[in-house]
């Protein structure tokens, strides 16, 4: 089914997309980690006692409420409420600093900075500053919006919106330069949960482990919109723990994560074909998963990873079948209602089938734009709706999307373009090898000397032994000026390797 919301009579915003399929559900939504457990009832109610309070507080239509807060189910209400209420959450990573979220605060200027009770002291200030009101939300349902939303008797009427308005902006990580707030509407989150529940046949039988931050679209949009609007359960953890995983799948049905789950669940024992056999799925994205990774997990369990493609301007965009061949090393292909396809990244003209070039997505699930950034959203989404997504990538003549690195990764030697993945995948099959990460650094010969970060599995692997096997592999220009080994490849929470960082860390490598 492909549902095309602005033919769709019956609703006209997300809250109420939500409130026709469970407002009064008595039935478990969220099972806590600290034990808490939370109806969808009970979470609608609380939408609307939150959603009286930011009204109190004079939030009105297209206002803004920024919240760095812990993952509670609170949080969830939280979203309901502002959503409700016509206004946008902007949910801040809780790993940001007050000097970062000085930038979100002063860009975005939020009627409301919703913060952790502990924070107080640190961003009462900030706040002020910013003319914003400061109130608080624990992990256990505490703090001053908890306090007051209690008192309200959450008989919240919606404020009326449109598909087209605002309902989120969501900072993209923003490696270089200025981190862009992507504006998401009613409809782009309607019409991409309603698309996955169909696409991944989530029903309300479904229970989903879920240990994904929430101030990130993979575990705030992509997992608990379709299990809000499927009726299935969630099991909400504040952090992924392997050992922990393993027990309380055994009450789920699903899980939805990042590639790092995966990897550490094939480090457990205990991960067997048997103790996994009651799942329906198991579903990854935001980071590329290694085909090995796909293969193993297969091996020890019987199940074969769904990969899917998406990302905090465009939601989900491409996913492997849920019957049919789940390819590794490919995102599968356009969802439903979802046109993707490959230009050529300086010309902008479309390229052909197996091609290598720029992604670009076109669908109901494509973002408004860049929060106050004309020229930036003027950019990225062209004329005729489609977004340039800034990932590399070719489509097989089966039509399955295989990404091959962001744009900005591209490495450009002495005239020459390199794909880090292709360098990555030969060196990460060489014996004794965990992983790697291949990068361009500044060269004053090449412009940009490619240079390969490495984790050994067996540190008897040396630099000789890495580069004769490359040698036969790569054409030259492709070879590493450098190998650099690493304990770790530095990741963040979404898993995500972190190359900008990595080529600030070794700038300085070939001067
Ligand atoms: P974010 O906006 O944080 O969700 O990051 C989106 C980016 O993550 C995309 O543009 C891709 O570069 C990357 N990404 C998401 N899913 C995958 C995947 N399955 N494989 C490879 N990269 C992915």
């Amino acid at each position: 089914m492909v549902w095309r919301y602005r033919e769709d009579e019956t609703v006209h915003s997300f809250p109420e997309l939500v409130s026709s399929r469970i407002a009064g559900l008595d039935k478990v939504f969220v099972r806590n980690g600290d034990g808490r457990d939370f109806t969808f009832a009970a979470l609608w109610k609380l939408s609307g006692q939150i959603a009286q309070v930011l009204v109190r507080h004079g939030v009105g239509k297209g206002d803004r409420v920024a919240a760095q807060i812990d993952k509670s189910p609170e949080v969830l209400a939280l979203f309901l409420a502002c959503a409700r209420a016509g206004a946008a959450l902007l949910p801040l990573n809780t790993a940001y600093t007050s000097a970062e979220l000085d930038y979100f605060i002063g860009d975005a200027e939020p009627k409301i900075l919703v913060s952790t009770p502990n924070q107080v002291g640190t961003l009462e200030e900030l706040a002020t500053r910013h003319g914003a009101r400061l109130l608080t939300l624990g992990v256990g349902g505490d703090g001053t919006l908890a306090e007051a939303a209690h008192v309200e008797d959450g008989g919240f009427i919606d404020i009326p919106t449109s598909w087209d308005d605002l309902i989120a902006i969501l900072y993209t990580s923003g490696t270089t330069g200025r981190s862009k707030g992507a504006i998401l509407t009613h409809g782009n989150l309607a019409s991409n949960a309603l698309t996955l529940v169909d696409a991944w046949r989530f029903t309300s039988m479904d229970t989903l482990y879920h240990a994904l931050p929430v101030y990130h679209t993979h575990g705030l949009f992509t997992a608990s919109n379709t299990l809000l609007l499927c009726g299935g359960t969630m099991l909400f953890q504040s952090r992924f723990d392997a050992d922990e995983a393993l027990r309380l799948l055994q009450q789920a049905t699903t899980m939805m994560g990042v590639p790092t789950f995966y990897t550490r669940l094939l480090a457990q024992p205990g991960l067997t074909r048997q103790a996994m056999a009651h799942m329906r799925l198991f579903i990854s994205g935001s980071a590329p998963l290694l085909a090995e990774t796909h293969a193993e997990f297969a091996a020890r369990t019987g199940h074969a990873i769904l990969e899917r493609y998406g990302m905090t301007e465009t939601n989900m965009n491409t996913s492997n079948p849920y019957d049919g061949d789940r390819i590794a090393g490919t995102v599968g292909k356009p969802l439903p209602g979802i046109d993707i396809r490959v230009t050529d990244p300086s010309k902008g003209n479309q390229l052909a089938t197996g091609k290598v070039g720029m992604i670009e997505v076109r669908g109901p699930n494509v973002f408004k734009g860049y929060w106050r950034m004309p020229q930036k959203t003027a950019e990225e989404l062209k004329a005729d709706g489609f977004f340039i997504t800034g990932d590399l990538g070719r489509i097989d003549d089966r039509g399955y999307v295989a990404i091959v690195g962001r744009g900005k990764d591209l490495i450009i030697t002495g005239g020459f373009n390199v794909y880090p993945k292709e360098v990555e995948a030969e060196i990460d099959q060489i014996e004794g090898v965990k992983e790697s990460a291949v990068i361009g650094l500044p060269h004053k010969d090449f412009g940009e000397g490619v240079t390969a970060i490495v984790v050994r599995a067996d540190v008897g692997v040396t630099e000789e032994a890495i580069m004769s096997r490359l040698q036969s592999r790569l054409a030259k220009f492709k070879l590493p000026k450098k190998i650099i080994f690493v304990d770790d490849l530095s990741r963040n929470a979404m898993g995500k390797v972190q190359k900008a960082l990595m080529r600030q860390t070794y700038a300085e490598l070939y001067k």
